[in-house]
């Protein structure tokens, strides 16, 4: 039985050494056969080359290089599908969830009676305007299909091999993973811990990243987007019977001339109304396009295997 740790790599050079040596002091603890799998996101830096160089040292290091940049979604998704591990631990490659917390994880899973243990932020080192964010964001995707527990909890997360089977095989194209784990159900438990800042580099999750990675989830995991159409939709309807007992009113009572700003306000209102149902409706036709396409969600250009014969 074997553990494997799965972690994304997108340029992250400043920190690639002391992650990897992080995680062979912390995971030396557990006492059962673990395998690394780093997956290098498409970086254009050294990050390639610097696991190369710890794949000298550390013989259980398996690393799958992707012919782009395909993003943290589908770099987890390789990852997953190429490790072999019981249990399936992955973590940010920043640093922010520490790789001491490895043994810490496996021990709570194989204590308790869950599938799959999620890592809990106690608290967050982001600044505020970003934090506010992603509390805006999981308020409004997760109430659909969560307890509270949910909201802070991000990648770092420990699977029973059947819960990452389940994950892999949920054919959509534009996944948001912590939206899938939940998804797919199973026992889960939680372990609370301090998120550390990142370590070094810059966040390669770019607000760009964040906000369309932000726009999948949302028109994938919740309904909210139709919704607002059906109310808006409904505040429309109400306003035109007004409007019409308005207008009946008013030619029968013999003001009707008058009515020049109503006209032009309403012309504006549903016009606007419109707009934003077509640009909503157009959301989901972009994105049923794109699974319509059905691409792979990434390309391997290498696969660096373990070197097993001589651990
Ligand atoms: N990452 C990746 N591909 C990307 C962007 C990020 O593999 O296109 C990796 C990155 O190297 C890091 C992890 O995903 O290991 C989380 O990224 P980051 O720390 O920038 O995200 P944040 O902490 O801001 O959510
Ligand atoms: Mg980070």
């Amino acid at each position: 039985m074997m553990v494997s740790v799965v972690v994304p790599f997108y340029n992250e050079e400043a920190l690639i050494n002391d992650f990897v040596e992080r995680v062979y002091t912390a995971v030396k603890d557990i006492g059962k056969a673990v395998e690394f799998v780093a997956v290098d996101d498409g970086s254009s830096d050294n990050t390639l080359a610097l696991l190369l160089t710890a794949r000298e040292k550390y013989n259980s290091l398996k690393i799958v290089s992707l012919s782009r940049n395909f993003g943290l979604q589908a770099a987890l998704q390789a990852g997953i599908e190429h490790c072999n591990g019981e249990y399936i631990v992955l973590l940010d490659g920043d640093l922010q969830d520490p790789p001491e917390l490895i043994p810490d994880i496996y021990k709570k899973i194989t204590e308790s009676a869950a599938d799959l243990v999620v890592g809990r932020r106690k608290s967050r080192k982001e600044k505020w305007p970003k934090r506010q964010l992603i509390r805006w964001f999981h308020n409004l995707i997760e109430p659909r299909y969560s307890d509270s527990g949910k909201i802070d909890t991000g990648n770092f997360c420990i699977l029973k091999r059947i819960v990452a089977v389940a994950i892999c095989n949920s054919g959509e194209k534009q996944r948001y993973f912590p939206g899938l784990r939940s998804y797919v159900g199973f026992k889960v438990d939680y372990l609370d811990y301090h998120r550390e800042e990142r370590a070094g580099g810059s966040p390669k999750m770019t607000y760009r990243k964040l906000f369309s990675l932000a726009g999948d989830a949302l028109f994938i995991y919740s309904k909210w987007p139709i919704r607002v159409c059906f109310f808006m939709g409904i505040i429309g309807l109400l306003t035109l019977l007004l409007a019409i007992i308005y207008t009946i009113l008013s030619k029968l009572l013999g003001f009707a001339p008058l009515g020049w700003s109503s006209t032009f306000l309403s012309i504006y209102f549903f016009g606007a109304l419109q707009l934003f149902f077509l640009g909503v409706v157009g959301e989901y036709v972009f994105r049923v396009y794109k699974e319509v396409q059905n691409r792979p969600l990434y390309v391997i250009r290498e696969i660096f295997p373990q070197k097993e014969e001589k651990s």
